[in-house]
């Protein structure tokens, strides 16, 4: 029987305990990835090239003059894909939310961190701008490593300032970019070309935007992945044997040796080597993962299925003749047990749930209601007593027209029988996408009224001549 030594085992284990970006005495360990090439490289940039465009353009894109995709938290003004929604459809908005997450976690339970690696901001921004820049400027890693640790050369001033002065243009459009999210393209401008004292506030959110975006991708880099992502942290919770995600073929690969001259004359004869797997151990795998981890060593928290060791291995693969996909994209149980990628019972269920959160959502905004109506008593009134034995209540009335096109509106009461609506405003015309406010006053015999001085009231409301909607409110009288 062999005799593993304890610390043979404590080192194979040590990616348990420790984060490869963290050194012992807690202090940051910067990555030094070397730069990806390969099919799915290519990929994840034709992909990156589409996301950036989008996320760059669509603030200046506009559907009967709504930008395209606006989140206004501040004046609670949401436009999704040129629809806008109001306040009045916050459920329709918690509900999207809902749809999101279970979104997310199906698609988890099923191909792991895809979001991450393919189409995460995050991911997308450090490794398909940011690094590239880095690589363009300082180099390889060997280079940059060399240069770091290197004295103030004027070299190095040159190329350390270009670095961080490009990284942080970049930053500021982005910063820009998502503030037009927030406040609108329109505003945005506003705030660049009007006099800076004018817009103290927006300015100095574009500044601090700026700054983060800049200490993210220049310093804190894989650590928001790692560290701060609550996204990262649940992943773990959503994924099991049948995810499929970048996975190294243990059955295929170990025992991992290195490829040695005797190994490559036994391949030219044709012979297969039994005491070796396909591993190399040449740790190409390793040194291009921006995360720094081993992915030899099963699938990881780190891992944010960037797919770059899938490339590296496959290069290697093909450097010594062997069937590329060592590294690829697989479920844990099809590569332990030789099954076939299939769905787990877990995300059958899951995927069952964001069916019915999808048809919910779907039903609701099909039927929501495109002129909204509220009726309510004005503050701080009872009644007023008018002649022949009638009272008086006054409302507050808020018309909500959701539409692009104008309406003519028209309100009748329905119940009880006999009374009278004078609108004390113009509560007719409402534009498209206005909110309007009005006052109004409902007049009723004493014979109509409720003896317990509250009565309920129905007021039909038309659109265009069409009835739209009936609204319920209350008229306060003296008890009889
Ligand atoms: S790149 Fe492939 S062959 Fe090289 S160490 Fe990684 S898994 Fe083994
Ligand atoms: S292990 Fe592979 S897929 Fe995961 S982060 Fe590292 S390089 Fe990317």
């Amino acid at each position: 029987m062999a005799i593993i030594e304890i610390s043979e085992i404590e080192d194979h284990e040590t990616f348990r305990n420790e984060l490869a970006s963290i050194a012992h005495d807690g202090r940051r360990k910067w990555i030094y990835a070397r730069k990806p090439s390969g099919k799915f490289t290519q990929y994840r940039t034709y992909l990156s090239y589409v996301l950036l465009a989008f996320l760059f353009f669509a603030p200046y894109l506009k559907i009967n003059n709504h930008q395209f995709m606006l989140f206004n938290i501040i004046e609670r003004k949401f436009v999704i894909f040129g629809i806008p929604f109001w306040t009045q459809d916050f459920y329709l908005a918690l509900l999207l939310i809902l749809f999101l997450l279970v979104t997310l976690v199906v698609y988890t339970s099923i191909f792991g961190r895809i979001w991450c690696g393919w189409l995460c901001p995050q991911t997308v921004f450090m490794e398909m701008i940011f690094r590239k820049i880095e690589f363009a400027i300082e180099g390889s890693p060997k280079q940059q490593i060399t240069l770091d640790n290197g004295a103030w050369t004027k070299e190095k001033v040159w190329k350390k300032g270009l670095k961080h002065s490009i990284f942080f243009a970049i930053s500021f459009i982005i910063a820009n970019t998502f503030l037009s999210y927030i406040i609108g393209s329109d505003q945005l401008w506003k705030i660049i070309l009007d006099p800076p004292q004018q817009h103290l506030v927006g300015l100095t959110a574009i500044t601090v935007f700026s700054i983060v975006f800049y200490a993210v991708f220049a310093r804190f880099r894989e650590q928001a992945c790692i560290i701060v992502c609550p996204y990262g942290r649940y992943q773990s919770a959503l994924v099991d044997e049948d995810t499929i995600a970048v996975t190294y073929d243990f059955k295929r690969g170990e025992p991992r040796g290195k490829f040695t001259k005797e190994d490559k004359a036994a391949q030219l004869r044709g012979e297969k080597l039994h005491d070796k797997g396909d591993c190399i151990d040449c740790h190409q795998c390793v040194t291009v993962c921006p995360t720094g981890i081993d992915i030899r060593n099963g699938i990881q928290l780190e891992c944010v299925n960037c797919t770059a060791c899938i490339d590296a291995c496959d290069d290697v693969m093909t450097k010594i003749q062997k069937p590329k996909g060592l590294i690829r994209y697989a479920s844990n149980s099809s590569i332990k047990d030789g099954k076939k990628i299939h769905l787990s019972a877990r995300s059958k269920a899951y995927g069952v749930v964001w069916l019915l959160v999808m048809t919910v959502l779907v039903t609701l905004f099909m039927n929501r209601k495109m002129l909204h109506v509220l009726v309510l008593r004005q503050p701080g009134t009872t009644f007023a007593v008018m002649s022949h034995d009638k009272y008086a209540n006054f409302f507050h009335v808020q018309l909500l027209n959701k539409k692009n096109n104008p309406k003519e509106v028209s309100m009748k009461i329905i119940s009880p029988q006999n009374g009278e609506l004078k609108p004390l405003s113009d509560l007719v015309h409402i534009n498209g996408q206005q909110e309007k406010e009005g006052r109004m006053m409902i007049i009723f015999p004493k014979s109509s009224l409720s003896p317990d001085g509250s009565t309920d009231v129905v007021i039909e409301v038309s659109e265009n001549g069409t009835i739209a909607d009936y609204v319920k409110t209350k008229f306060i009288s003296p008890n009889k």
